[in-house]
């Protein structure tokens, strides 16, 4: 048996009960493990305390594990977040290692990283969980990146864009405001909830400025969506679905910080054109592993153009000019899909078969934006597919000539 002792003007009390325990130990003719016994102090120690059990003295610890969760002196959770990142790291390899080469769909590697992975992560977040924690949430953008077939050079806002994944940190949102739900109904003689009542008040009594108070961070998240009301309240209309209610307003926050700093990011300039959903893209899902990469690529500006191999190799935008067709435009995705003359013949094709085989009549006419859009971005109603098609032959052709040309 262990004890567990909270905050340390309790120690006195602390002592007491490990006499009492032991004098109940010793009428029932039970014995405690020795080895097994311990004590750990949190917050600040005063001097070295010693704790006895009978006669024999407790080791005083510095982490303990209880109830799957490693909780140590400070609260840092440092050694839980190494543990479950540890663990959630071997179990994303051997998902992509299952996903990748046996084969098996995006979607179902999705879900394998939603109900074998994520969990990992979030083991006990409604405590934790208001901590930052790049770790993780770069732990699913590497699953994105291995899932998608794309190079680390990949910005995390494409990944994160093309697959629609939300915040790690969002999702420990969800958790707590969960369980902060669950506590609020509860009969008021569960311990929690005295708990959570007194810590409430105290909490409001210093003017809702302790972070240390669990309360903050509940109230904090719920105001920041623009749901203090129901904080202040504990109560919302019956037909209300609380979890839902906050799943979409954390979506909201989630797709509005994305664009947020996609527009930090030069690279991104046509993609923040043509993709502004936080939602999963159909072609992730419906193309082989090849020709997604290809269109992921093209959309995402991490490619083998000149607008991005010289950024890498420093040199100025306006220099990174189209080495195939010598016009003195910049290679970019827009010169590669719509102006390099040294792909007329292909690009006349490809115009004509979205003429004909997708009824779109005036595609060439359009403006540049239009059919970027068109070509790589939302696609043309009900007609997606069949331009994805063709595009990507066109893709592919392009880049033989290109090939020749570059070497
Ligand atoms: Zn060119």
């Amino acid at each position: 048996m262990s004890l567990l002792l909270f905050a340390d003007d309790i120690v006195l009390v602390a002592e007491k009960m490990l006499e009492v325990v032991y004098k109940y130990s010793t009428k029932f003719r039970f014995r405690f493990n020795r080895e097994k016994s311990n004590v750990m102090i949190f917050g600040k120690k005063r001097g070295e305390p010693k704790f006895y059990l009978g006669e024999s003295e407790l080791k005083v610890i510095q982490e303990y594990k209880y109830l799957g969760v490693v909780l140590d002196e400070n609260f840092s959770w440092k050694t839980h977040l190494r543990k479950i990142l540890d663990k959630a790291r071997k179990r994303t390899r051997a998902l992509c290692g299952m996903g990748i080469r046996e084969g098996v769909s995006v979607k179902a590697v999705l879900r394998g990283w939603e109900v074998l992975v994520r969990p990992i992560l979030e083991y006990g977040a409604e405590i934790w969980g208001e901590k930052k924690w790049k770790e993780g949430e770069n732990l699913q953008i590497e699953l994105g990146r291995r899932l998608l077939g794309v190079s680390k050079m990949t910005t995390k806002q494409v990944i994160q864009g093309e697959l629609g994944l939300g915040k790690i940190s969002s999702r420990r949102i969800i958790l707590r405001l969960r369980f902060w739900n669950k506590i609020i109904k509860m009969k008021k003689d569960r311990l929690v909830y005295k708990i959570y009542k007194q810590r409430r008040e105290e909490f409001i009594k210093g003017e809702k400025k302790d972070k240390k108070n669990w309360c903050y961070w509940t109230w904090k998240h719920l105001k920041d969506l623009h749901l203090e009301h129901i904080w202040e309240k504990e109560k919302f209309e019956k037909r209300t679905n609380f979890d839902n209610l906050v799943k979409k307003a954390l979506r909201r926050k989630d797709e509005e910080e994305w664009r947020e700093e996609m527009e930090k990011k030069r690279k991104l300039r046509l993609y923040r054109r043509i993709k502004t959903r936080l939602v999963l893209e159909d072609y992730i899902v419906e193309l082989d592993r090849g020709k997604r990469r290809q269109l992921t690529m093209l959309r995402g500006g991490t490619n083998y153009l000149r607008i991005e191999r010289g950024r890498w190799l420093g040199e100025r935008e306006e220099d990174r000019v189209c080495n195939v067709c010598l016009c003195q435009e910049v290679e970019d995705e827009k010169h590669f899909l719509l102006a390099c003359p040294m792909y007329v013949g292909e690009r006349a094709e490809m115009f004509a078969r979205i003429r004909e085989e997708c009824e779109l009549e005036y595609v060439e006419s359009m403006d540049e934006e239009w059919q970027l859009n068109i070509l790589i971005g939302i696609g043309w109603r009900g007609r997606e597919r069949e331009i994805r098609d063709i595009v990507i032959d066109y893709i592919r052709k392009a880049n033989e000539i290109r090939n020749k040309y570059t070497r």
